[in-house]
């Protein structure tokens, strides 16, 4: 329904149009005859048609009915001759056909116009206008006048001989209505859609600028139309030679106010001039009629067309200003954008740098606090080892001493034990809070494999003894003589899965594998290929849960009833995994509860092929049994002259006993700087040196023994300490000492270092 009737409106509305503009059209072209013609019935300026044009520009070919409508009527009462019925018929005919003809001007006209200019503004673009004025102005009018005339002509109103001058008249006077109305409309309505259509009501900011517009330019507008209209009367009803002066008047006009009153004030002063002019005054008058049209004419056309491509140049600079101003506040937007872009920079900048300075300190305190635990466990692992020292020192002593019964053995043997388990729970807390603190290394060296196993079968064969089970082991017979490794880090791993495996079977067997694969991508050029060992401990023990099984390898986890009855500390496995790890492995673990457990650890180590005799199957006895052997006669198999560093009271007594068992007597310094005086006194052939001592310390002498004495005046220094890192160790080799035996001393391990002392090698059965 609402559709319907908007379409209804918009009939009626185009019905009103196209009256109005019939109206409009004949209106103007009886004003045009009335006012505007020369007494030989020529008008000049035809207005009808610039009215036309412009009504079919703004609101398209709709309109075109309404030129039709008016032009025949505007041409009717003209051309209508009644004299019968033939000639009323004739000169209707003639009178429709210039109506068809004006039409058809008008549409063609403004359809290759909108077509050129893509249905833009035709008057704001210099090429715009040049258009403009080339189709509709010129063109249009040459098709109108063509058919207008022929019409005449073949209704016989003008003889075919007078065709082209009608036809010149006819046409520049359409040229010139159009040149001059059409602008002027084009540009109201401009100004109209601007300013006021689809505006309900001007805002008062809107209000208030036009009040200022007003305010400024109304009185300087009438003052110019004012001097217009006296210069054109000046010019065209007193012949003065003024009409120059109008062209500046018009420049003023478009610079000031624009187009909308440059072409107002170009249909004042040609309505001026042609009333003028057809009345035979003014400055156009000559005494032949057509060329005081001609003069009038070619007036027109000048002014209109300066005036249009004037303010078209200037339309099309305020264009670009108005562009230019856009991109400059544009670009404004954007740097505003820009600094807070950069200001929001900033501030992160400064809050990054601000968390950076925190982080800095932290990482500065948690390094000093890492310095800290470890100053600590270095501290706390030498201030243990100490009285350990003398504690498993003495017990040594004891376990040698013959004049005690069953019971003291064993009291002594409870000692011996419980500071073995003191002495490896230390060790154990310090690699783990080694690994921990990502300060555990591992030194990769050759490593004999044959004496490597040997040593662990028999520390396990001793240990598998004690609790009656059996203790088999299997080694594949293609294992590498040599590998290469961190001896001392794999001996812990298997050490502490065979012990465990021993600790906790009562019954049965504990069965140790170790199988070889030689990789598939072995160098063959160099001696050297890739092995993969196949590490496994097997055990008839108690087994552990299923649930349990990721449990054990974390630290001081200890699963199962056993817990409490085992000694163990629940540190070994924790270490081992970690320790496998480094090595690029893994300890796996499958286990049955009251049937079995069974570890595994494959590793992939660089092997040495050289070819020796096959070491493997030399073990099959039980080893010796784990007890210190003092060798009283030492000190007449090896005579040295002994000098014992050491501050600690307690531990000289137990370093002197300890030797004096083996025959010799040690003189004693309580410092280094004592040592180099005793050096400086006479020749030893071994120095134990303590490390930490007062006034200056075991580094310190060595190195003024390795660089101050002659060599031949050196002894052997073997450092006796309770600085057990790895560090540690390196520092005493580098500081100069021959040897390294951590506190608390194993007798057999002295005995060993006094025979190397010597460059000899302890007898195999010392
Ligand atoms: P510890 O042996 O000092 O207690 P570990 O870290 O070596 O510490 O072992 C952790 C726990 O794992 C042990 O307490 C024990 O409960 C369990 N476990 C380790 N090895 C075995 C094994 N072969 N058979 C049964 N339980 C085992």
């Amino acid at each position: 329904m609402l559709v319907l009737s908007q379409q209804r409106i918009k009939s009626f509305l185009r019905i009103v149009g196209i009256v109005i503009l019939a109206s409009v059209y004949y209106g103007t072209a009886e004003l045009s005859r009335h006012v505007a013609a020369t007494p030989q019935s020529v008008t000049p300026v035809w207005p009808p048609d610039g009215f036309a044009s412009a009504a079919i520009l703004i609101f398209g070919s709709q309109m075109l009915a309404g030129v039709l409508i008016g032009s025949f009527l505007a041409n009717i009462w003209a051309f209508f001759n009644p004299e019968n019925i033939y000639t009323a018929l004739t000169s209707c005919a003639e009178v429709l056909g210039i109506a068809i003809g004006t039409t058809m001007g008008a549409w063609v006209g403004s359809y290759l116009l909108k077509r050129t200019i893509k249905g833009r503004n035709p008057l704001s673009k210099l090429s715009h206008v040049y258009r403009f004025l080339g189709l509709t102005g010129v063109l249009a009018p040459m098709i109108n006048a063509t058919i207008g005339v022929f019409c005449l002509c073949l209704g016989g109103s003008v003889i075919w001989s007078k065709f082209p001058s009608v036809w010149l008249t006819w046409w520049i006077s359409n040229v010139a209505g159009i040149c001059i109305f059409t602008p002027m409309l084009l540009s109201w309505h401009d100004f109209y859609i601007q300013n006021f259509h689809n505006k309900k009501s001007l805002s008062s900011q809107e209000w208030q600028d036009l009040q200022v517009i007003i305010r400024q330019k109304f009185p300087e507008a009438i003052t110019l139309l004012l001097i217009v209209i006296s210069i054109s009367i000046l010019a065209f009803y007193q012949s003065l030679n003024l009409e120059y002066i109008l062209l500046p008047c018009l420049l003023w006009s478009v610079v000031r106010f624009g187009k909308v009153w440059a072409t107002t004030l170009i249909v004042v002063i040609t309505s001026i001039a042609v009333s003028g002019t057809v009345k035979g005054i003014g400055i156009f008058t000559v005494v032949n009629p057509s060329y005081s049209l001609a003069s009038l004419q070619i007036f027109i056309i000048v002014i209109v067309v300066t005036t249009l491509s004037l303010n078209a140049v200037l339309s099309e600079k305020q264009q670009a200003i108005a562009n230019l101003l856009h991109s400059r506040s544009r670009l404004v937007e954007k740097s505003i954008q820009l600094e807070n872009s950069k200001s929001d920079l900033d501030k992160t900048t400064l809050i990054l740098e601000q968390q950076n300075i925190a982080l800095t300190e932290a990482k500065k305190v948690a390094e000093a606090a890492n310095r800290t635990k470890s100053e600590f466990l270095s501290n706390m692992s030498h201030e243990l080892r100490t009285p350990l020292n003398a504690i498993l020192g003495i017990v040594q002593l004891l376990q040698d001493s013959t004049n005690m019964d069953i019971q003291e053995k064993r009291d002594i043997q409870t000692i011996h034990d419980s500071g073995n388990h003191l002495l490896n729970l230390i060790e154990d807390i310090l690699d783990i809070s080694k690994i921990e603190a990502g300060k555990m290394e591992l030194y990769i060296k050759e490593v004999t494999l044959a004496s490597f196993l040997r040593n662990l079968i028999e520390i396990i064969q001793i240990q598998a003894n004690q609790k009656n089970i059996d203790f088999i082991y299997y080694f594949s017979p293609n294992l590498p003589p040599l590998i290469r490794t961190d001896g001392k880090r794999l001996r812990q791993i298997l050490l502490n899965l065979l012990s465990n495996a021993v600790k906790f079977t009562n019954k049965g067997h504990v069965t140790f594998r170790v199988l070889s694969h030689q990789s598939a991508i072995a160098e063959t050029v160099s001696d050297k290929s890739t092995v993969n060992l196949d590490f496994e401990i097997e055990d008839s023990g108690i087994g552990i849960a299923t649930e349990q099984l990721e449990a054990i390898f974390l630290p001081f986890e200890r699963v199962g009833e056993s817990k409490f009855q085992v000694q163990g500390t629940g540190l070994g496995l924790a270490i081992s995994q970690r320790l496998a790890k480094m090595m690029g492995s893994e300890i796996t673990v499958t286990s049955e509860k009251g049937v079995g457990t069974t570890f595994r650890l494959s590793l992939m180590l660089e092997a040495s092929r050289l070819s020796g005799t096959h070491p493997f199957n030399a073990y099959k006895s039980s080893p010796s049994v784990d007890l210190p052997v003092f060798d009283e006669n030492l000190a007449q198999k090896l005579p040295l002259k002994i000098l014992l560093a050491e501050d600690n009271i307690v531990n000289q007594k137990v370093a002197c006993k300890i030797l004096r068992r083996l025959g010799y007597t040690a003189d004693i310094a309580e410092n280094g700087l004592k040592v180099l005086e005793a050096l400086d006194r006479q020749f030893y052939d071994v120095v134990l040196m303590d490390v930490q001592m007062p006034v200056m310390d075991g580094l310190e002498a060595t190195r003024y023994i390795v660089t101050q004495l002659e060599p031949q005046k050196r002894p052997y220094i073997i450092a006796m300490t309770a600085n057990v890192m790895e560090s540690d160790r390196l520092a005493c080799l580098a500081s100069g000492m021959n040897d390294y035996l951590s506190k608390p001393v194993k007798v057999d391990l002295l005995i060993n270092a006094l025979w190397r002392s010597q460059h000899t090698v302890a007898p195999e059965n010392f």
